[in-house]
């Protein structure tokens, strides 16, 4: 089957290595539609190369470069919305950065469409109303992250009872820091930040990567997207993400899901599920690795997964406050004006202060994200 797919994030990392997929799956995937943020020539490219008349860029201001004869074009917060409206696509890629690709989402699984979901904040901030819509429409919610589409695919064969998993194992590169005593971590600059050992991503999820937000989010994402508590995730650093995450059943045998680092690996199979397709992707090279290590994390001194442990375990709206919180201190620090070690003060102040609803009712997980946004960012301007 040729899916009919639209790309929200089109010219980001996630959204290029998916058109990198397209390019080479022409006859399983058509694009039918692109949305952007800002960057209307590469949006403009990307349209001519694959054929799409349907468009959306957030700016509204950049809209008129891009209308023509046949072209739909999008803009504002409700632009993606109507983008995915007008195509009816099979599929929807969620790749946009924080919480803007939640109401989109939802459109699109109320017409029935398939998501796959590489914006991780829409299921920490609302998991449950996410999973909850999909289980009721039927479609299927396919993870883009690397470590949930390893899980995903480890989890696809088992005909057992839910209750034969007893630990999710995430792995996790331990970020540019891995190593670096804690006492220096307030020297840490965004240029260190930003260099990623394994993985080239956005700006905001290799902050988060360095900060080990990245790897608490994943635990609350993991959290809703397989319905298991948070005491049965775990997380364990593997410098050379080779391993992208792992199952362990209660006879005590364990599944992997192993490649070469590249997201067109767990994009492709998003696209193609529930099938495989032949691909020109590296495979590995067992001999030329050498070897694969694991090691603890260092949840003392990077108290990121701590604090999204207590958000997953509490629910309500702890965790839409932490990811909040995190957008703004993440932001914060890129633009120099918050410390790095401060990114998890500022979290975890926010936690303390803003008031917690036990509910993940739509309306409740946005008041507590607008809530969780202010609060952190008086904190941050008072340090
Ligand atoms: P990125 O910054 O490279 O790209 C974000 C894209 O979203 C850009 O195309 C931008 O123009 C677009 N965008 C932003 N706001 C928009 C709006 N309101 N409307 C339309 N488009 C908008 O980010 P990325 O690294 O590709 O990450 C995207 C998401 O995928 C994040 O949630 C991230 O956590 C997740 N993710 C990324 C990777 C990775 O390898 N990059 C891996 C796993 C998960
Ligand atoms: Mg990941």
């Amino acid at each position: 089957m040729r899916k009919r797919v639209v790309i929200l994030g089109s010219t980001g990392s996630i959204g290029t290595s998916a058109l990198m997929v397209a390019r080479q799956i022409p006859d399983r995937m058509e694009i039918v539609g692109l949305a952007a943020g800002t960057r209307v020539a590469e949006l403009e490219e990307q349209a001519q190369e694959f054929g799409v008349d349907h468009l959306c860029i957030a700016d509204a201001s950049k809209k008129a470069p891009l209308s023509g004869p046949g072209r739909r074009v999008y803009s504002g917060e409700d632009g993606l919305t109507d983008l995915i409206e007008a195509t009816r696509p099979d599929l929807v890629l969620v790749a946009i950065v924080g919480v803007a690709g939640l109401r989109p989402t939802l459109a699109a699984i109320e017409l029935g469409c398939d998501i796959a979901v590489a914006s991780k904040e829409i299921l920490v901030m609302a998991g449950e109303v996410v999973m909850n819509a999909a289980r009721k429409k039927g479609v299927a919610i396919l993870p883009v992250d690397s470590e949930h589409n390893a899980i995903f695919q480890c989890l696809e064969g088992h005909k057992g009872s839910p209750e034969d998993v007893s630990r999710l194992i995430i792995t996790a590169s331990g970020g540019p820091f891995r190593t670096l005593p804690k006492e220096q971590l307030i020297n840490v600059q965004v240029e260190d930040a930003l260099k990623h050992p394994t993985w080239e991503m956005g700006q905001k999820i290799t902050i988060d990567s360095a900060t080990l937000f990245n790897k608490g989010l994943e635990m609350i994402e993991a959290r809703w997207l397989f319905e298991i508590p948070m005491a049965r995730i775990d997380v364990v650093v593997h410098p050379q993400s080779i391993v992208h995450s792992m199952v362990e059943f209660i006879d005590g045998s364990i599944l992997a899901q192993l490649s070469t680092t590249d997201m067109c690996f767990p994009i492709q199979y998003a696209v193609v599920w529930p099938e495989r397709l032949a691909n020109k992707l590296k495979p590995l090279d067992f001999p030329s690795l050498g070897k694969l290590e694991f090691e603890a994390p260092r949840v003392d001194d990077f108290p990121a997964i701590n604090l999204a442990r207590q958000a997953g375990e509490r629910g309500g709206t702890l965790p839409a406050v932490l990811n909040a919180a995190n957008e703004v201190a993440n932001e914060a620090f890129r633009n120099r004006s918050l410390s790095f070690p401060g990114i998890w003060e500022v979290v975890e102040e926010t936690m303390a202060r803003v008031e917690h609803v036990d509910s993940q009712e739509l309306e409740v997980v946005v008041a507590a994200d607008l809530d969780a946004r202010r609060v952190a960012e008086q904190i941050f301007a008072s340090k």
